[in-house]
């Protein structure tokens, strides 16, 4: 043996015969998990199983974040493809779905979320941003318990394993021109104050793999004086600081129209951007924008399946990469929940633009695998996404991880230095065997013990929701 110790009974020995270690495959690694804290002690390439060892079956990746959802729209997804009138986008998306919020209990939010977070773990995501501004009764007013639906979101992280963010969103106003909220926004109204005390209470009950950061719903959403104020409280508060920022046209006209400014032109020219900034959908941003934001340290959230649904538009990805910006990856409304399709997407919706392949490879910099250098950015990027300093396979990250299925179709018989290209270009389906968060397989033969229950619940809670009034 070569000095990876058992160092303790309770620790945790793998060895996986490749795994994703320094950004590349690497043979025999073994890794070992510290009991006590859950995250990995050691991590040691090209060396053969150590006695004691579980050897897993597959290639061994770290999970990613997902760094951008609203569980409740899980309730939605699908339910939106069809056009009645002669126009349908992305506002006309927004009225449908409010109604679905008006109609979320605790107990509903809390089955779809649990129905959620399982996919997400079979998807090969193992922790997930909450962006979440559903914080009151469906008449507007406060629950007894004021987090109660954040309760119902830590609830079903508890229940699958997942890790949570969860990210109290700032809500205040329909509009840049709209000083208060539409009568069907009610249940999103909240202050600088209130958010701060949630994201407290959050981080005071202590839940293992949540912790908690806060959200601006958008520019339109929160005046400049709200955004000023929270900077101010934020000042010396390690959490990440989530935003939507420039995700339809419309909104880029109506920010131009308000301020003077486009919406990443605002932000770069009024907050202190750092590393805690997360830009959601930065999806219409000038080449002058993404210089000054890679410039800022801040991260971008991409949704490829969400803004292909919703029309949004798709942003310049080969800028992006190549300014060094900080990028992660979201399901964000939840038509996709599988991190292999996200990437997948996101490249082919460049390759249809610009009539190019591999346009997200850079064989310049010696990264011709578009799979890996989409992955690799995604990985390090979800990190602050997620408030975390330490991600994948080292010392001091959560002890995260993916076996891959070598049963999977698209991986049968592929070299192996090809199977994170396969996984995302040629795999359809699930293609996860095993899911490990902090130290503990959460899901075995790519499902979660108990899947069938949640997935009895969520479809008992669809009907409830989707019955005829
Ligand atoms: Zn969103």
């Amino acid at each position: 043996m070569t000095g990876l110790a058992n160092d303790t009974l309770h620790d945790t020995l793998l060895w996986a015969p490749q795994a994703w270690v320094d950004g590349r495959w690497q043979a025999g690694v073994a890794l070992r998990i510290d009991a006590a804290s859950g995250l990995w002690a050691e991590v040691r390439p090209d060396v053969p199983p150590p006695p004691g060892t579980r050897v897993l079956p597959g290639p061994l990746l770290p999970g990613l974040v997902n760094a951008h959802s609203h569980a409740f729209q899980r309730a939605f997804a699908g339910l939106a493809e069809r056009r009645e009138g002669e126009n349908d986008d992305f506002w006309s998306w927004r009225d449908r779905m409010y109604a679905v919020a008006l109609r979320m209990s605790p107990e509903a939010l809390e089955a779809v979320a649990t129905q959620l977070y399982a996919e997400l773990l079979q998807g090969g995501y193992t922790q997930v941003c909450e962006f979440h501004y559903l914080h009151h009764a469906p008449d507007g007013r406060p629950y007894p318990d004021p987090l109660a639906m954040s309760h119902a979101l830590m609830r079903a992280a508890g229940a699958t394993g997942i890790g949570l963010t969860l990210l109290p969103v700032l809500y205040q106003r329909a509009g840049f021109t709209q000083p208060a909220l539409r009568e069907d926004q009610r249940r999103f109204a909240t202050d600088v104050e209130r958010l701060l005390t949630w994201r407290d209470s959050v981080r005071a009950a202590r839940q293992p793999c949540v912790n908690a950061g806060v959200a601006i719903h958008s520019l339109r959403a929160a005046p400049a004086e709200a955004i000023a104020r929270l900077q101010r409280a934020l000042e010396g508060d390690a959490g990440p600081i989530h935003l939507h920022i420039a995700e339809q046209t419309a909104e880029v006209d109506d920010c131009l129209a308000a301020t003077g400014r486009r919406p990443i032109e605002w932000l770069l020219q009024n907050v202190a951007l750092d590393a805690r900034w997360q830009l959601v959908h930065a999806t219409h941003a000038t080449a002058d924008e993404i210089d000054g934001v890679a410039r800022s340290g801040a991260g971008v959230v991409i949704c490829p399946s969400t803004e292909a649904n919703l029309g949004d538009g798709l942003t310049d990805v080969p800028r992006w990469l190549g300014a060094g910006t900080v990028l992660s990856i979201g399901s964000d409304s939840h038509v996709g929940r599988q991190w292999p399709a996200e990437l997948k997407l996101l490249e082919y919706g460049q390759r249809l633009q610009l009539r190019r392949r591999n346009v997200a490879a850079a064989p310049q910099a010696q990264q011709p695998a578009t799979a890996a250098r989409l992955y690799q950015r995604m990985l390090h990027g979800g990190a602050p996404a997620a408030g975390f300093a330490r991600w994948g396979f080292e010392p001091g990250a959560r002890a995260d991880w993916l076996v891959l299925d070598l049963q999977a179709p698209g991986l049968l018989g592929v070299p192996a230095s090809h199977a994170l290209d396969a996984l995302v270009f040629a795999t359809e389906g699930l293609a996860f065997v095993e899911v490990g968060v902090a130290g503990h397989p959460v899901l075995r033969d790519g499902a979660l013990p108990a899947q069938a229950a949640i997935a009895q619940r969520f479809a008992a809670t669809m009907a409830e929701l989707w019955a005829p009034a």
